[in-house]
């Protein structure tokens, strides 16, 4: 537990799911996490706990992300948290993890503008925001951690409307990564494909053998899967990597 000691992370959309993945791992090596959620206080709670039960630190911090104003509320809970627990507000690593996800069934003839808006809202407008305006906490050689998907490198018509989201969430990682560089901060896209997040759907035995032979090692993807790559993104040694594509796919992408 020595990787992020003394670093801070802010982990969106913590709450479950890989987000509370993520935050479980920066945790455990070394780094304070802030888990944000949306709605359900009772989750974050309890990713806070699991982590304070491995002897890790963390804080949750509610914010519905995508809404006017949602950034600034989101990064002013932030500071005055890490102000209250290190007695400075540095952000070391930020994780847009956070995600409009589940328009299946949505064919591109169904696709409403509202489901657009939302999907840019959140997968993207949102990360962008939280990134411009969280880079007076965020110091030189931090890290940005982009959670895309990698239904932005193959074609799944159903979700047509997540996919333009999170195509538009890649643009931000290329293309901010030669701004980022002059402060030595990197910015990755992680990319998983279909991965276990707690949902039902993973207890359906037929639907699970559908989503496991997507991937060329014939299962479906764990939190631990994702967490542990974006810990390396995270960590010193990822150091000359910017603006890259990390297929955390499981070979999905090789199909
Ligand atoms: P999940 O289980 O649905 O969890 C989503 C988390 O994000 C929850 O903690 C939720 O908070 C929070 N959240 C949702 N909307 C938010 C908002 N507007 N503002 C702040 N927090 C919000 O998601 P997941 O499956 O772990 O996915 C995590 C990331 O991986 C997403 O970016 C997703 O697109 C990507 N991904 C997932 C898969 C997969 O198969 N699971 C595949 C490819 C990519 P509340 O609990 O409070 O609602």
């Amino acid at each position: 537990m020595s990787r992020l000691r003394n670093r801070t992370a802010l982990v969106t959309g913590a709450g479950r799911g890989i987000g509370r993945g993520i935050a479980r791992r920066l945790a455990r090596d070394g780094a304070l996490v802030a888990v944000n959620y949306a709605a359900d206080a009772t989750a974050a709670r309890e990713t806070v706990t699991l982590i304070e039960k491995a002897g890790g630190r963390a804080f949750a911090v509610q914010a519905e992300l995508g809404g006017p104003g949602s950034v600034e509320r989101l990064l002013a809970a932030v500071e005055q948290g890490l102000v209250e627990r290190t007695g400075a507000a540095t952000i070391d690593i930020l994780v847009n993890n956070a995600a409009v996800t589940g328009f299946t069934g949505a064919m591109p003839d169904a696709v409403t503008e509202e489901m657009l808006d939302r999907c840019y809202t959140v997968n993207a407008k949102a990360p962008f925001l939280l990134i411009q305006k969280a880079l007076r906490f965020i110091p030189d050689g931090g890290r940005v951690i982009n959670i895309s998907s990698g239904m932005t490198r193959s074609a799944v018509p159903e979700h047509i409307a997540y996919a333009m989201g999170k195509g538009a969430l890649e643009q931000i990682t290329r293309h901010l990564a030669p701004v980022l560089a002059a402060r030595g901060i990197t910015i990755n896209t992680v990319a998983p494909g279909v991965t276990d997040n707690g949902d039902p759907v993973f207890r359906d035995a037929e639907a699970l053998r559908r989503m496991a032979a997507l991937s060329v090692f014939d299962r479906v993807g764990t939190v631990s899967d994702i967490a542990d790559v974006v810990a390396f993104v995270a960590c010193d040694d990822s150091r000359w990597i910017t603006g890259a594509f990390l297929d955390a796919t499981g070979g999905t992408l090789l199909r």
